[in-house]
């Protein structure tokens, strides 16, 4: 931003998370900025200043009281969180982050999560543990087929990682698309959906969360799918039936679950699913947004839409995401 730009008046707004962690962040990119946090009207301060609002699961009704707002930004690539808010000004543009860096941390924990079921890693941890020498089947992971369903930026660049180690890797999506890596098989839309679930040994969720997409890891589609795939879920909790998971892995079904993303975050001590040792909990860290590109992507947003711009990474709200 050039010295003559108005000085933005930024609201970082959390119910669940302490956003002070990006107050530097922001400072670095425009020193003076006015940085406001609280979770109502009243510890905001004079609410008719605020340009933008930074957001992870804002206190519902907060966005509709602010006057002047010009941007909604979620500080994360998906938009649930922002979009169950039922007082949401939804007129104004709502932009999520796309990030490379994000990309890798994804694709990093999903070749991750990939490799460490179809190896077994989780034997040779206890054998390691307890001083034995003993060999797990080792089957190529060309005869391994990956699927993952939400082909979009992150399910893009995990298909083109796995793909690159080896994996058959296919993906499915709303749209049919047309520039696929090497290697990745795509099926699209409702139609195709059996023939995508027939072939995953391993099914990966990348899906946003919308009213399509919600509860569609149930019971149905866990039939659909070979027996025995494990599952790993890294869009959101609500995307998961969680007894019709408990009733597969019982049943065998699915042979493991690696879990990143809950309906209830922290998962209470006393949930069902971690007393369930097929199931590998990770408590919503399979990847994080750098604080400056969150920073440089709000600030840029806002700078493209003084000048009647189009801001980037613009949520489509008729489609939900
Ligand atoms: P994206 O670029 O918007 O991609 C979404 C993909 O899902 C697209 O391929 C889209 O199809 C497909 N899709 C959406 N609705 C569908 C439906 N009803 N049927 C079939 N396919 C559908 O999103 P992204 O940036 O890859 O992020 C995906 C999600 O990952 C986020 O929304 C978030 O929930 C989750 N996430 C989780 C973490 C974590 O820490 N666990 C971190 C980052 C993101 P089209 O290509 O045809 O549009």
């Amino acid at each position: 931003m050039n010295a003559g730009t108005p000085l933005p008046c930024v609201a970082l707004l959390s119910e669940v998370l302490d956003l002070g962690y990006l107050a530097n962040a922001f400072r670095k990119e425009f020193p003076g900025i006015d940085l406001r946090m609280g979770n109502d009207v009243a510890s905001l301060g004079p609410v008719e200043d605020v340009d933008v609002a930074v957001c992870w699961f804002p206190p519902h009704g907060l966005l509709a009281q602010l006057p002047k707002l010009a941007l909604i930004q979620s500080l994360a690539a998906g938009i649930d969180h922002i979009a169950a808010d039922a007082d949401l000004p939804r007129d104004l543009p709502l932009c999520r982050i796309v990030d490379t860096t994000m990309a890798a941390g994804m694709k990093a924990y999903v070749s991750w999560a990939v490799v460490q079921q179809h190896r077994g890693m989780a034997a040779y941890v206890a054998s390691s543990a307890a001083g034995r020498w003993e060999e797990q089947p080792v089957v190529s992971p060309r005869h391994h087929r990956v699927g993952i369903a939400g082909l979009g930026t992150l399910g893009m660049a995990c298909a083109e990682a796995l793909a690159t180690i080896g994996y058959q890797v296919r993906g499915w999506s709303r749209s049919a698309k047309t520039d696929l890596p090497e290697g990745v098989q795509s099926f699209h839309g409702d139609d195709q959906l059996g023939d995508f679930l027939g072939g995953c040994d391993t099914l990966v969720c990348l899906l946003p969360l919308t009213a399509q997409t919600h509860g569609f890891l149930n019971a149905s589609l866990f039939a659909q799918l070979p027996r025995g795939a494990h599952l790993i879920n890294v869009g959101r909790g609500d995307h998961l039936v969680e007894a019709d998971l408990l009733a597969a892995l019982q049943s065998g079904q699915l042979s493991g679950a690696t879990l990143d993303a809950f309906s209830v975050e922290p998962l209470p001590a006393d949930h069902a699913f971690w007393r369930e040792p097929r199931i590998l909990i990770t408590p919503h860290i399979s990847t994080r947004t750098d604080p400056a590109v969150i920073a440089q992507q709000t600030l840029s947003n806002l700078a493209a839409l003084r000048q009647g711009e189009r801001p980037r990474n613009l949520v489509d709200m008729a489609r939900g995401y």
